[in-house]
């Protein structure tokens, strides 16, 4: 038998639902903050992920699915949304549009991880990006944005954490203070951060190497070398959220896996889901658009993990079922009786209702079953004494009353059944 790929998932419709009110969720979030919908290639030059998301982040140096095309470019399947995002904008000439420009996305980012509940290596994200906004009030509605999502769809116990990262500015002094504290401890840490040593210290904080990990828990902390400018920024967004009335906690310990932050990452976190809770992490990445060729132009946004949201949805007590139950079948005996089913059953379903027939030639105790199974609030035999008289009884399987019903009055039918 030939598998899935590893860490790739079959959603079937019971599940579906989960996805269908999440996205449906989102979308309508998004429109009430003024974000549209962009659609992005699957697949971008790799050169975009080495240059955008940082080429000493985990997700580059370890996760990505890079290959070369029959064309000899390296390709790569898009590990996030934000990079192709900013890409399209530059390429696109969206910079001029009106600011600030705020876009949404539904899409399967892909990344070779150790895939186990929560972490695959294909899943789904719902990110926003806005762009032109410097000020934290941009930096507060995306974070509001998420929040209220999270909320409506019912999550449990979420917690808000935030933090600063600093800028360009401060952190040629943070990055000496990480190399200190690390270079003392070099033996300890995994070749990987090593290396960082030199290159990006500040990735040695978000490594999954449990020796990293506990290395990392007493180094020097982004919050204690912010310059003015990014230390008044954190107290303004800190005002905002409060203004909002959104509670959030500061964690020091957040600097997120992408090298393009600055100043403000946040993370949602729900305990329900388990060892992999962070639901949404982002933040704020003012040096992407030029580093990506493009205008000096801030921006900030989020990814919200879709599977991991399920899990919350799921660990909360959310129960969704699909609505599939039909309002009608039509059980019939004889061929002539199955086609004039099948008119009636195309005749409402023209009408918007959900009605069924035999399609397997069963015999009319398994069709009873069968729609049993289905859950049809109503069912209607047809055989041929109705046939021959045009009306039939028609059964309301909750009660188990009958209703005489006219085979050709399809409006009559409708209302019946729709009650
Ligand atoms: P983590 O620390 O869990 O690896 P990350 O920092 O790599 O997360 P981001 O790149 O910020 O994650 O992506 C945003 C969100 O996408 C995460 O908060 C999470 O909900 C989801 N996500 C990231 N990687 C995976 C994955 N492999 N499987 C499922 N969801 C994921
Ligand atoms: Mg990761």
């Amino acid at each position: 038998m030939i598998k899935k790929p590893r860490g790739t998932t079959d959603v079937f419709p019971e599940e579906v639902v989960y996805w269908q009110r999440i996205e449906s969720c989102a979308r309508k979030t998004a429109a009430k903050y003024g974000f549209g919908e962009i659609r992005l290639p699957t697949l971008e030059m790799t050169e975009l992920f080495q240059r955008g998301v940082g080429d000493t982040t985990d997700v580059v140096q370890k996760e990505m699915y890079t290959f070369q095309d029959r064309d000899g470019k390296s390709l790569t399947l898009r590990p996030e949304g934000t990079a192709g995002t900013v890409r399209a904008i530059i390429e696109n000439g969206r910079c001029s549009d009106a600011l600030p420009l705020k876009l949404y996305y539904i899409l399967n980012c892909f990344r070779h991880e150790k895939p186990q509940a929560g972490r695959y290596r294909e899943f789904w994200q719902f990110g926003v990006e806005m762009f032109g906004a410097a000020g934290a009030p941009a930096d507060a509605t995306v974070i509001s944005l998420a929040n209220s999502l999270l909320r409506t769809l019912g999550v449990k116990d979420i917690t808000l954490h935030i933090n600063s990262i600093g800028c360009p500015k401060c952190r040629p002094a943070y990055h000496a203070a990480l190399k200190e504290y690390f270079s003392a401890k070099k033996d300890i840490l995994c070749p990987t951060c090593q290396g960082r040593l030199e290159t990006n210290p500040l990735r040695i904080l978000d490594c999954k190497n449990p020796e990293c990990k506990e290395l990392a828990e007493s180094a020097p902390k982004t919050i204690d070398f912010l310059c003015p400018e990014c230390e008044a920024h954190f107290a303004s967004l800190k005002r905002c959220l409060d203004a909002e009335g959104i509670e959030y906690g500061i964690d020091p310990m957040i600097v997120r896996g992408l090298d393009y932050y600055t100043k403000t990452v946040f993370e949602f976190i729900a305990p329900v889901v388990g060892a992999q809770s962070t639901v949404c992490g982002g933040g704020r990445y003012d040096g992407l658009m030029k580093e990506l060729g493009g205008p000096e132009m801030p921006g900030i946004g989020f990814g919200m993990g879709i599977n991991r949201l399920i899990l919350a949805m799921q660990g909360s007590g959310v129960t969704l079922e699909p609505d599939d139950r039909p309002a009608l079948y039509i059980a019939s005996m004889g061929e002539k009786a199955n086609e004039t089913a099948m008119g009636i059953v195309e005749a409402l379903r023209e009408e918007g209702i959900h009605a069924e027939t035999d399609l397997c030639a069963r015999s009319l105790k398994a069709q009873m079953k069968y729609a049993d199974k289905l859950g049809a609030a109503y069912t209607l035999i047809l055989g041929d004494s109705e046939l021959a008289s045009g009306t039939a009884k028609l059964k309301n399987m909750s009660d188990s009353t009958q209703t005489d019903v006219s085979l050709s009055d399809i409006a009559a039918l409708r209302s019946l059944v729709t009650e």
